[in-house]
């Protein structure tokens, strides 16, 4: 079948939509919507997203829901009828930003402005009070009830709420909009049933809930036959999926029959919990290789101690032992994790722990944060807490002794010849980017055009600690 790598609006009733291309939307939605004009009375929408894969998704689903309500993208906030933040309250300081954001629209009486995701389900009506221009809040636990919420609006309803966390349904959307025009998402299971000390997500996602693994696999088969080669599977613990259906699939049985849908050549997952970490996810993805080489594994902390405080439910020696199935694969599986340094109470040997099994493990990647106290967590109400300055010198002395180790890593693949999935331009550069099956990112120059969304073979000829380069190989 021909590729389209336009964007694409998947209509999951069935009809299939392509429209024109766009540039890469980063948090900006509505950049990659079609850019037809208004017609007179059609109202349009905006959306501008923080923070992680999943807000970037509900997003596009969001936008898919307005876009079957008759609503059209505007082309920038300005023009928009309807203009929503989609939160992040991970971190204080991304909750910050959207109250700055918010106060660009001091006393805006035409446009309506709405805050979704988890600032949103996190402070409810005091967004009203900080904000009383805001008409729309809703947490990602009630966006099934955004249409309804819209209407109310447009009958001229004043402020409207979906704060509901008692939830037991997945948010199912007739259409849903790819911004991505590579790689597209695809949610297996919602919320979070862990209490992790720190972590607001339960609170503003609600608890878990996995998807028909039915509804999964029909999604996955009508991104095959829009064009998609590329899945990724999405959740807050993506591990701890269990099938609602008869057909009772688990985690394992579904990444094989996820795998195995026609068209797929590539199978990503995040984020995996270690807790529900099992040896047969490693053996699947060694026999299967549509299944990525990459696993990403968060352990927040290499001190048991700062772990059980952390309420992480297992330990450095339980999570190092997990690593070690990936290490005895016969692919060589890479491992990125999420790193919290500077939590209440670390000790220097704390620390110390974290960056010793940086080297114990040899991670390919890191994501690391300084903690942040969130309201109603409960680390929030210990008393132990790290002064700034020392949590910001503990982030560079770990991000530096990783980048040494991912220097050395990346500096073995020099030679080698990687499938890359191309996935971008740099054109003052001239040089094309994508990744391989491990996620790494590789740049590359190619004697050829047109690539985006090609499968190439790149031989790697240089390697710093975020990127490789290479040279298209181009016998293919
Ligand atoms: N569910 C994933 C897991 O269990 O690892 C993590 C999801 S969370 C959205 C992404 C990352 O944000 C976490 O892995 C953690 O490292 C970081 N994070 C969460 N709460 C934090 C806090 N209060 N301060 C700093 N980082 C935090
Ligand atoms: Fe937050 Fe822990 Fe749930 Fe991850 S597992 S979303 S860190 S509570």
């Amino acid at each position: 079948m021909q590729k389209t790598f336009d964007v694409a609006i998947e209509a999951l009733a069935g009809a299939v939509a392509t429209v024109e291309p766009g540039p890469p939307a980063g948090n900006h939605l509505a950049e990659a919507l079609p850019r037809s004009p208004g017609a007179r009375g059609v109202k349009s929408f905006y959306i501008e997203t923080f923070g992680c894969q999943m807000n970037v998704h509900d997003s596009e689903k969001v936008a898919g829901l307005l876009l079957a309500r008759g609503y059209r993208a505007a082309l920038n906030p300005a023009d928009a009828d309807l203009m929503l933040y989609n939160t992040c309250s991970i971190r204080e300081k991304a909750a910050q930003k959207v109250f700055s954001r918010l106060g660009e629209w001091r006393g805006e009486k035409r446009k309506i402005i709405g805050v979704l995701g988890c600032v949103a389900q996190q402070e409810g009506e005091e967004i009203f009070e900080r904000a009383p221009w805001v008409r729309l809040v809703c947490g990602s636990a009630s966006y099934r009830k955004l249409p309804a919420l819209v209407d109310e609006l447009e009958a001229g309803g004043r402020r409207v709420m979906g704060l509901d966390l008692r939830v037991e349904e997945t948010f199912e959307t007739e259409m849903t909009l790819r911004d991505n025009p590579v790689r597209a998402y695809i949610t297996i299971i919602e919320g979070c049933d862990y209490s992790c000390s720190y972590c607001v997500v339960p609170r503003t996602r609600g608890p878990e809930r996995s998807r028909a693994s039915e509804a999964i696999l029909l999604e996955a088969r009508r991104l095959a036959d829009t064009g998609y080669s590329e899945i990724q599977l999405l959740g807050q613990t993506v591990n701890s999926y269990r099938d609602p259906s008869s057909r009772k699939l688990t985690f394992v049985e579904l990444l094989r029959a996820v795998a195995s849908v026609e068209g797929i050549r590539r199978v990503r997952f995040t984020t995996s919990h270690p807790n529900d970490f099992h040896r047969e996810i490693v053996d699947v993805i060694d026999s299967t290789p549509t299944l990525c080489e990459h696993i990403h594994l968060p352990v927040q902390s290499g001190s048991t101690r700062v772990l059980r405080e952390m309420r992480r439910t297992y330990t450095r020696e339980e999570y190092l032992e997990k690593v070690s199935w990936i290490r005895s694969a016969r692919r060589a599986i890479s491992v990125t994790t999420d790193i919290i340094v500077g939590f209440p109470g670390e000790t220097e040997q704390d620390f110390e722990d974290t960056v010793t099994l940086l080297d114990q493990v040899g991670y390919d990647g890191v994501f690391s944060f300084i903690y942040s106290p969130r309201p109603n967590t409960t680390a929030a109400s210990l008393t132990c807490a790290i002064a700034e300055s020392e949590k910001s010198r503990r982030l560079g002395v770990l991000q530096e002794r990783q980048r040494q180790i991912q220097l050395a890593r990346n500096e073995r693949l020099i030679g080698e010849t990687l499938e890359v999935l191309v996935d971008g331009c740099h054109r003052t550069r001239g040089q094309w980017t994508g990744r391989p099956s491990s996620n790494r990112i590789v740049n590359f120059t190619s004697p050829r055009e047109n690539l985006l969304g090609e499968y190439v073979q790149v031989q790697v000829t240089r390697a710093g600690p975020h990127s490789l380069i290479g040279e298209h190989a181009v016998s293919d």
